[in-house]
């Protein structure tokens, strides 16, 4: 526990010598703000900076354009799965979106259950589950029961309770401010 307070430099090492060492993390970044699956491709850069296997699901993105992170990502190595068709608003056909989810879902579990990759980013993943689109409980068994060097991130809007539970590290970004709000676009290098 650090005990120094904010308003001086720290005089006592915050690093505690008890510390235990854990093969993998479940780290969720979830809330209204931004920051939510750009923190997520921050882990993916430092995985792929530990030669770690990463693969990125995204579950509602379309495969039709490509953001900035996919197409540096996959240049450093990573491999990537837009799975949704999409923005949901967009999307002619509800069910197909929906089928989409599912099967990405299935092969993350596969990650999960194999260990192929040492990273998982489940990108938008919560909205598939509140949706219903893919059970919580699903996801949280194949979660715990993961193959122990399997390390997940899960990003979205209302991380559901039971992701949360299981989760080692979890933050919620806050909306302070967003350009959106002010009629502004969303910017290329920025925004994808
Ligand atoms: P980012 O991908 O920038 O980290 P995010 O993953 O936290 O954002 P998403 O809900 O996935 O947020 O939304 C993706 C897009 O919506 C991005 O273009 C992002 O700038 C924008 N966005 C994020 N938060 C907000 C917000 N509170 N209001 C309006 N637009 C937002
Ligand atoms: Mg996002």
């Amino acid at each position: 526990m650090v005990t120094d307070s904010d308003d001086a430099p720290p005089t006592e090492s915050p690093i505690r010598s008890e510390l235990r060492r854990v093969p993998s993390l479940v780290v969720v970044n979830t809330g209204d703000g931004k920051g939510k699956s750009t923190a997520a491709f921050g882990i993916a850069l430092r995985a792929l900076g530990r030669e770690w296997r990463v693969r990125v699901i995204q579950f509602l993105k379309s495969g039709d354009w490509k953001t900035g992170e996919e197409e540096m990502l996959t240049r450093l190595g990573a491999e990537w799965w837009s799975a949704g068709d999409g923005f949901t608003w967009d999307s002619t056909d509800m069910e197909s979106s929906k089928q989409l989810a599912i099967v990405a879902w299935r092969s993350a579990a596969e990650t999960l259950r194999t260990g192929s990759h040492e990273l998982l980013v489940l990108d938008e993943i919560t909205y598939a589950m509140t949706w219903g689109w893919i059970s919580t409980d699903e996801v949280v068994d194949a979660i715990s029961n993961r193959a122990p060097t399997v390390s997940v991130v899960l990003t979205g809007r209302n991380a559901p309770g039971a992701i949360v539970d299981i989760a080692d590290t979890v933050t919620t970004m806050v909306d302070t401010k967003h350009a959106y709000h002010a009629g502004i676009a969303a910017k290329r290098g920025i925004d994808y």
